[in-house]
């Protein structure tokens, strides 16, 4: 199904893109600090938004290749 994507934000630069052209990262934010609460540790997890030209400044499209190499080492796409 393809239909009209609504534009996001880059995250970096705030360009706007359409989503299916954005590159998404799974961002993790440390909400605690060590300072409070002893050991406790809360993570949150953000999905942001890059456009491509970001994505390509930080290296985003290096990590997905490697995630893809990985993924075609453990068979997921055999139709390759
Ligand atoms: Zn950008």
């Amino acid at each position: 199904m393809r239909g009209r994507e609504p534009p996001v934000h880059c995250d970096n630069c705030g360009r706007m893109v359409p989503r299916n052209k954005a590159v998404t990262e799974e961002k993790r934010i440390n909400l605690g600090t060590e300072a409070n609460e002893g050991n406790i540790r809360f993570f949150t997890s953000r999905k942001v938004y890059y456009c491509i030209s970001c994505a390509k400044h930080r290296g985003i499209f290096e990590k997905k290749k490697q995630q893809a190499q990985r993924a075609a080492a453990r068979g997921l796409y055999s139709k390759y």
